[in-house]
């Protein structure tokens, strides 16, 4: 298998070291790379600063057996004026080493934070379709904290760490070996231990780590949609669920702080006791002339020196399984491949005629029954063509695979004779426009809205948009104007103020494609009416593809295709299919009567 165990005696796993956590560190050190100075910098002082402390007991030694039985001030003065620079050294040291060391960790969780935002741009509706809002924040907020603490205090802390454990033995071996071996024989105990809680740490955070995404998550939910909580009179509901994630989530931190509470007491006792061994041990040494009182207190100073490090390594591995668990999530996530990318040999297309054919194609949701089979359709440059039918007989999805929102299983779609494949996404994208019923719109103000559809856009450009949208009025009669905040996906907006602010959107954008997708279904008939009339000056010039639910709407198209769940029933202009008598005659006798 590809996990490596450290056993105990008795065969216990101890300490699991998965061989792709190599892996793992190898793609996570390459993250510091840009950051070779800084990081280097950091280190060294780091390194300098332990060695400054590891160098005090020794300073002690020589103050005790030296100068203490000289009696001599001046000498004493100067030592302590030495031992007075050194620290004001190191207190330096100490300051970039917290404050640099932390921005080499908050730069590296910067740039993680970047790649994974770009890496999230490029995923498909698909990967939406089945991942969770908070969740995905939750992965770019907290995941990556822990991530660059560990970036910060990892690697640093280690080397330091088994410098300095080094460094104090080799000098308790110097001072008196017996009695340094005699110490020694207690570290491993306090070692094994540490690796002990390492295991239980690791599982605690992952439980930790998916609780607070599962938490973000319902959060996510339950706040954006608080206009529904409160009209449905459901706060009650709402509170109750939050209050069993709230409590998960606390039940799963107090395991982890318990864990960490007893690690961090019991390893205290434990140093302690050793802080005992070693002064008794010590007093008979000096009773036996074995060692100097200057040497003994060198020595209990070094085993207290030794301590620090055990607690760093300890330190280091309890943050390490949360760095890890985090890190996997990152790069799983990283790793989750775009199932819709521009092929090695994609396109780049200017203006496109909108010559559209749907060769066979075949089509189904991740997990259910196929929507579309076997569909062949033509559509003409500058063609108005509407889709009726049932609701779910998949009018929407068969439009949502012209940009490529979702990919064909069979078959293939074609633009002025290219295989949509073949052309860049971001190009193909840039000649379709898509207006729904339920617009979205950001928050911000009516001018970022509209710029969306072009964001080089010029001021004039933006208020010719507005006025072939018939919003102009709107926007002049606000105080703010242009300025005005539309609220959270646009909740200061009636229905059809926020209608027309997406087709001022599309006149901006300008595609040669259109898609209108009951666009105004969810409104009364009057503004309806008015908005028809800025939708049929929006598709002017443009190949439109247009889903409507109301009949009235599209009697004028070019074409009129039915979608039925067993696919294209029929086709043709209004009056061919009122008189051939089939499932378009049957439906438009029962909206007219
Ligand atoms: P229409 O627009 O004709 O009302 P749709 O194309 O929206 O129909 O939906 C067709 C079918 O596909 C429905 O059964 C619907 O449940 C399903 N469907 C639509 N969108 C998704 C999606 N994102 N994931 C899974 N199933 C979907
Ligand atoms: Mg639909």
């Amino acid at each position: 298998s590809n996990q490596m165990y450290i056993t105990s005696m008795k065969g216990k796993q101890l300490f699991i070291l998965e061989m792709s956590d190599f892996l793992m560190l190898r793609r996570f050190f390459e993250y510091y790379r840009p950051y070779k100075g800084l990081f280097f910098l950091d280190f060294t002082c780091a390194v300098l600063a332990g060695l400054l402390e590891l160098a005090f007991p020794l300073a002690v030694n020589q103050f005790v057996d030296k100068l203490l039985p000289g009696q001599n001030w001046s000498l004493i003065f100067a030592a302590c004026v030495v031992l007075l620079a050194i620290y004001t050294i190191n207190t330096g040291m100490q300051y970039i080493v917290t404050y640099w060391g932390h921005m080499l960790g908050i730069n590296i969780e910067t740039d993680m934070r970047k790649k994974l935002f770009d890496h999230i741009q490029k995923l498909s509706f698909r990967f939406f379709d089945n991942n969770r809002t908070g969740h995905l924040m939750s992965r770019l907020s907290n995941d990556l904290m822990e991530i660059g603490e560990i970036a910060h205090h990892g690697p640093e802390d280690l080397f330091i760490a088994v410098m300095t454990l080094i460094g104090a033995f080799a000098m308790m071996l110097f001072i008196n070996w017996k009695l340094a071996l005699l110490t020694f024989l207690v570290i491993p105990f306090l070692l094994w231990l540490t690796i002990l809680f390492n295991k239980k740490m690791t599982q605690a955070f992952r439980r930790l780590f998916s609780d607070i995404a599962d938490f973000n998550a319902g959060v996510e939910n339950s706040i954006g949609g608080i206009r529904v909580v409160q009209a449905f009179g459901n706060e009650e509901h709402e509170k109750a669920q939050f209050t069993v994630n709230n409590n998960r989530f606390r039940l799963t931190k107090l395991l982890s702080y318990k864990i960490m509470a007893l690690n961090s007491s019991i390893s205290y006792m434990l140093m302690r006791l050793v802080t005992l061994f070693v002064l008794l041990c010590g007093t008979w040494f000096v009773i036996n002339n074995e060692l100097t009182y200057g040497e003994f207190v060198g020595f209990v100073l070094l085993t207290n020196i030794l301590f620090k490090p055990i607690e760093k390594i300890n330190t280091v591995i309890e943050l390490y399984p949360k760095g890890i668990a985090g890190f996997k999530r990152y790069i799983e996530l990283l790793e989750t491949e775009p199932d819709i990318a521009d092929a090695p040999n994609a396109v780049e297309v200017g203006h496109l005629r909108g010559d559209i054919r749907f060769n066979g194609i075949t089509f189904g949701y991740e997990g259910k029954d196929k929507v579309l089979q076997n569909i062949d359709l033509e559509i003409h440059p500058g063609e108005t063509i509407a889709f009726v039918g049932p609701s779910g007989a998949g009018k929407t999805t068969l439009c949502s695979l012209l940009p490529r929102f979702y990919e064909v299983e069979e078959g293939s779609i074609s633009i002025d004779g290219m295989d949509i494949r073949e052309i860049k996404l971001s190009s193909l994208r840039k000649q379709i426009g898509i207006v729904q019923q339920d617009v979205f719109l950001f928050s911000g103000t009516i001018r970022e809205n509209i710029a969306y559809g072009n964001l080089h856009a010029s001021d004039s450009e933006i208020w010719e948009a507005a006025r072939h949208a018939k919003l102009d009025d709107l926007i002049r009669s606000q105080p703010e104007g242009m300025d005005t905040i539309i609220g959270e996906r646009g909740v200061k907006l009636s229905g059809g103020q926020k209608q027309r602010l997406a087709i001022a959107r599309m006149f901006l954008k300008n595609p040669s494609i259109l898609i209108l997708d009951e666009a105004t279904s969810a409104l009364d008939t009057e503004t309806e009416l008015a908005i028809q009339q800025s939708l049929a000056e929006l598709s002017k010039g443009r190949t439109t593809l247009i889903i409507a639910h109301r009949l009235a709407t599209i009697k004028n198209a070019d074409r009129i295709v039915v979608v039925t769940n067993q696919g294209i029933e029929e086709q043709g202009q209004h009056e061919e299919l009122i008189e051939s008598g089939g499932v378009y005659s049957r439906l438009h006798a029962a909206q007219f009567g």
